[in-house]
């Protein structure tokens, strides 16, 4: 069994996780005739419908999964719970509620639990994508639509950064360690950032979401931080604030609290006191 779906001790899968899979899928399926299938059968008709062309590419944008065919693509949208399970051929039988197999040359994968798993036109694509924000994973994306974004909004930014109008590809961790690098109030009204401060965080991101791909999990430390390798870091040495009980830089009670329904994490001693 390969490692699979979304690093466990992070919580829901955030941008990184996405592309990164979109980067193992494509290497594992490019340009094969892949068999695919839905054991549990909530994507029967399509699966059989697709079954046997040729997988051109999977791709990413912000948490959005999309597998590229000759005529059509597969949306997916893997939400709070979904994950992959990769598996070597000869696959074994398919575990829980399998939405849809695919199965290459040496590869199979299982996704398990997704939000979103449907047929995707061209037109649908365009309009995915002019709904999201600019991903930071994008190297074409442009941080002036997120400056720009944050200028329209007075909600907290820690609220904005959740929006992926405003940024593609975030989760709560993110926010939270974003938020702590850049040694800001969770509260602080969006448009209240400066354009600077907008830039810099946006290019924050690029930097945390590629090394999260990398290493297939959130890591914002700085190098300089730790001892060791970031392959070789231990869970509770990865992050700053979140999910932590103190803060890793200047060991003050973390704080919670419920924002629009999503836990935040931040250090008051870091970041400022409350709204
Ligand atoms: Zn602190």
């Amino acid at each position: 069994m390969l490692p699979f779906g979304h690093p466990r001790t992070n919580g829901m899968p955030e941008g990184h996780t996405v592309h990164r899979r979109a980067r193992d899928h494509t290497k594992w399926f490019r340009d094969q005739s892949v068999r695919l299938s839905s054991p549990q059968g909530r994507f029967d008709d399509e699966a059989r419908a697709l079954d046997g062309e040729s997988f051109r590419e999977a791709f990413a944008i912000g948490k959005h999964l999309i597998y590229r065919f000759d005529r059509d693509h597969i949306h997916i949208h893997l939400g709070l719970f979904g994950k992959f399970r990769a598996q070597k051929i000869p696959a074994g039988d398919p575990r829980g509620a399998v939405r849809l197999r695919v199965v290459g040359r040496d590869r199979a994968v299982d996704l398990i639990g997704p939000i979103k798993c449907e047929r995707f036109t061209d037109v649908d694509l365009v309009l995915l994508r002019a709904r999201l924000g600019p991903d930071p994973l994008d190297p074409r994306s442009d941080v002036a639509l997120f400056v720009d974004a944050l200028r329209r909004r007075r909600s907290p930014i820690g609220v904005a950064l959740l929006d992926q109008s405003v940024v593609a590809g975030l989760g709560n961790v993110y926010r939270a360690e974003l938020l702590h690098r850049a040694q800001m109030n969770p509260f602080t009204p969006a448009n209240q950032l400066t354009t600077r401060q907008a830039e810099s965080m946006f290019a924050d991101m690029r930097d945390l979401l590629a090394i999260g791909v990398k290493y297939d999990r959130i890591i914002t430390v700085d190098r300089s931080e730790v001892d060791r390798p970031f392959s070789r870091l231990r869970r509770g040495e990865r992050l700053n604030v979140y999910g932590r009980a103190r803060c890793r830089r200047c060991d003050s009670p973390v704080r919670r609290e419920d924002l629009q329904g999503r836990n935040l994490h931040w250090c008051v001693s870091c970041q400022g006191g409350s709204r």
